[in-house]
C-alpha cells in the first residue's frame, strides 16, 4: 500500500512534545517530509528560556527511523517567525502541503482574578499563534493556485479543545482562545476551498506535560495494557485530516482521543419566538424568555462534552 503523505511536506507547530511530537511522528511514519517547529521553553506556561532541544530531538527521532524532518526553533505568536517558518518548509522540500496548527501554553486563572498578562499571552500563542502561520500558508497556497490556474492541495489541522465546547471555569483566556480557533478555521475553510485547500479543527485528549495533573490517575491502563489518553492515539486523525482522501472533509471540528473520534455539529437553533411584527418589546422578550430558561440549568444550551455524551472512563 503506498503511504498516503508521500511526496507531501507538513509543518507541526509546537512538535517537540506532547501532542504535536506524536503528530510530527505520524505523519512522517505516513510518507510526510516535516518541519517539526517547537519555542522550547521548559514551562507550560510559556516561561524559561527558549531551546533548540525539543524540536531538534524530534527532528533527529524522524530522521533516525528513516523519515525526513528539519528543526524549526521559533515562536508562532510572532508574524515574522511564523513568515520565516512557512519560508523554511518551502525552501527545505519546494513546497507546504500541510499545516498542523498545535503550539499552545495554559495560565489558568478564574475571570476575576486574571491578570491582562495571563490573558494577552494565552490569546497570543493560541489565537494569533494559528492566525500567523495560517495567514502565510495560505498566501503560499494561493499563489501557487493563481499560477497554475487550478486548485492546488493544501491541509490545515488546527486544535481546539473541549474547553471550548464544555466551557472551562478556570480557562477564560484558553476558553477564548480556543472558540476563536473554531471561528478562525471556519473562515479559512471558507476562504481557501476555491485553492483546493481544507481547514478543520479537532478537540483532542492526551496526557501531556499540559494535563499532567488534570488527568492524573484517570484513564490509567490496566497493567501492560495500551493508555487511552496516549497522544498516539490523536495523531492519527491529524494525519487523516491532512492526507488526500479527506478532500471533503472541510470546516469540521472533531472531538479524538483514545481510538474514538466524534463529529461536533455545527451550533443548531433550539427555540424560535417570533413576534411576526419585526420588533420586540422588552416585556414580550420576558414573556418568552423566561419560561423558557426557567426549566434549564445554566448553560445547558451549550454543547458541553458530557452532553455530547463524550464522557468515558
Ligand atoms: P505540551 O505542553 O505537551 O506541548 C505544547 C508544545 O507547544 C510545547 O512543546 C511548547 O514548547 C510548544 N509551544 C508553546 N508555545 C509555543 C510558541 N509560541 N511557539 C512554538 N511552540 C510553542 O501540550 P499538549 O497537551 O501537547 O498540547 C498541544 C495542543 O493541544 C495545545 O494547543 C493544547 O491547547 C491542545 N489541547 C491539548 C489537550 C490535552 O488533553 N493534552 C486537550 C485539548 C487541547
Amino acid at each position: 500500500m503506498p503511504l498516503p503523505l508521500r511526496g507531501l511536506s507538513a509543518i507541526v507547530t509546537g512538535a517537540g512534545r506532547g501532542l504535536g511530537r506524536a503528530e510530527a511522528l505520524e505523519l512522517a511514519r505516513l510518507g510526510a517530509a516535516v518541519v517539526v517547529n517547537d519555542l522550547g521553553r521548559p514551562g507550560r506556561d510559556g516561561s524559561g528560556e527558549a531551546s533548540a532541544g525539543p524540536a531538534e530531538e524530534v527532528a533527529a527521532e524522524i530522521r533516525a527511523a528513516g523519515g525526513t524532518a528539519v528543526a524549526h526553533t521559533g515562536d508562532v505568536s510572532d508574524f515574522e517567525q511564523a513568515r520565516e517558518l512557512v519560508g523554511l518548509a518551502v525552501a527545505a522540500y519546494g513546497r507546504l502541503d500541510v499545516l498542523v496548527n498545535n503550539a499552545g501554553i495554559l495560565r489558568d486563572r478564574m475571570v476575576f482574578s486574571m491578570s491582562e498578562e495571563e490573558w494577552d499571552s494565552v490569546v497570543r500563542v493560541h489565537l494569533k499563534g494559528h492566525f500567523n502561520t495560517t495567514r502565510f500558508a495560505a498566501a503560499h497556497w494561493r499563489e501557487r493556485s493563481k499560477r497554475a490556474g487550478r486548485p492546488v492541495f493544501g491541509r490545515i489541522v488546527n486544535t481546539s479543545s473541549e474547553a471550548f465546547l464544555a466551557g472551562s471555569a478556570g480557562q477564560p483566556n484558553y476558553a477564548a482562545a480556543k472558540g476563536g480557533i473554531v471561528g478562525l478555521t471556519t473562515s479559512t475553510a471558507l476562504a481557501l476551498a476555491k485553492y483546493g485547500v481544507t481547514a478543520n479543527a479537532i478537540c483532542p485528549r492526551a496526557r501531556t506535560r499540559m494535563t499532567e495533573d488534570v488527568f492524573a490517575g484517570v484513564g490509567r491502563p490496566a497493567a501492560g495494557g495500551p493508555d487511552p489518553l496516549a497522544p498516539e492515539h490523536v495523531a492519527p486523525l491529524v494525519g487523516y485530516l491532512a492526507s488526500p482522501a479527506a478532500a471533503h472533509v472541510n470546516g469540521q471540528l472533531l472531538v479524538v482521543h483514545g481510538g474514538m473520534v466524534a463529529v461536533v455539529e455545527r451550533p443548531r437553533v433550539a427555540a424560535v419566538f417570533d413576534t411576526k411584527q419585526d420588533t420586540f418589546t422588552y416585556d414580550e422578550l420576558d414573556a418568552v424568555l423566561g419560561p423558557y430558561y426557567a426549566d434549564r440549568p445554566a448553560g445547558e444550551t451549550f454543547a458541553a462534552a458530557e452532553v455530547l455524551g463524550l464522557k468515558r472512563g
